[in-house]
């Protein structure tokens, strides 16, 4: 039986590298991981040590994880949908962020597509081809992972149509796939209680083969709210038994499972929280739900 690949968002530290990130990763006892090569919210980067990377790498391999199914995430402000607003800013820094990718050794960068903000779908969809056309200049190896997308405000991306479309203007068509987030297509509209009718959907527009990894979250909000507001697993509309219906999905078999839940807050002191992926992670693989989740994770790192 194949092994369940499954790990969650860790950060990633000026200091300490990929090393550090790994090392986040085992202590939540998961075999694949995801990171920004910085903060998320931001686009300050440092160089990459080639020694910090190769030490991360032996780590891996000494922990049994595969480089290849570890994901980088493009931080979230880059736009290539709007042509008026930062364009060739946004442009630049997937350039060099490919090539960071490159350098990290990793394969897959989840990206996601871009907003619009007024000019409307389709121009906004032909500015993300012609950038992504552009970046991938950069890597013969480097895989655009695209996001599906909640649909807030002027998001493109919220159903596979828009994605299939982009895919299909994309030259270098090898280094272009999907990466599916449930609470994203939740709040897409995608009712994941049907998940088959989804994965055919998928199918029909895309192709499965094009399917590189899923982000597993519960959502706060219902089928089709357009919100993306990611809740922790089994706390959420979508619930527990559904999202084991995507891990376990006999189709999906292979793919790197990341979660992106929140943070847990401290009730007693508001200003620390907690991950709260080891626990998670526990839960998926026992296929049980912690009905203690939230006091199980403020109790462990309390007591660390
Ligand atoms: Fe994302
Ligand atoms: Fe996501
Ligand atoms: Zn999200």
């Amino acid at each position: 039986m194949e092994e369940l690949i499954i790990g969650s968002h860790v950060g990633y530290k000026k200091d300490t590298g990929l090393v550090g990130s790994v090392k986040e990763a085992l202590g939540y006892g998961a075999n694949t991981f995801m990171f920004y090569t910085g903060a998320p919210q931001n686009t300050n980067r440092s160089p990459i040590d080639k020694k910090q990377v190769e030490e991360a790498f032996s780590l891996m391999q000494e922990n049994n994880i595969n480089p290849n199914n570890v994901i980088v995430h493009a931080p979230y402000i880059i736009n290539l949908a709007n042509d008026i607003k930062n364009y060739d800013f946004a442009i630049n820094f997937l350039k060099e962020e490919i090539k960071r990718v490159d350098t990290l050794g990793m394969k897959y960068l989840v990206l996601h597509p871009g907003s619009h903000v007024g000019i409307g779908i389709e121009k906004g969809i032909s500015n993300i081809i012609f950038a992504l056309n552009l970046a991938l200049k950069e890597s013969e190896n480097v895989v655009i992972c695209l996001e599906t997308m909640a649909g807030k405000g002027s998001e493109i991306g919220s159903n596979f149509k828009e994605l299939k479309q982009i895919i299909d203007g994309v030259e270098k068509k090898n280094q272009v796939m999907v990466c599916l987030d449930t609470c994203h297509i939740n709040d897409a509209g995608y009712n994941e209680k049907d998940f088959d009718k989804i994965l055919d959907e998928f199918d029909e527009l895309i192709g499965l083969n094009k399917l590189a990894c899923i982000h597993v979250n519960d959502s706060k909000n219902e089928v089709g709210a357009h919100k993306d507001r990611h809740a922790n697993i089994g706390l959420g509309e979508i619930g527990f038994n559904t999202l084991l219906s995507v891990i376990y999905h006999p189709k999906l078999k292979g793919l790197p499972k990341i979660l992106e839940t929140p943070y847990i807050s401290d009730l007693t002191d508001e200003n620390k929280s907690y991950p709260p992926y080891k626990f998670e992670i526990e839960m998926i693989r026992n296929k049980e739900i912690n009905k203690c989740l939230v006091n199980d994770v403020i109790n462990y790192y309390k007591n660390l």
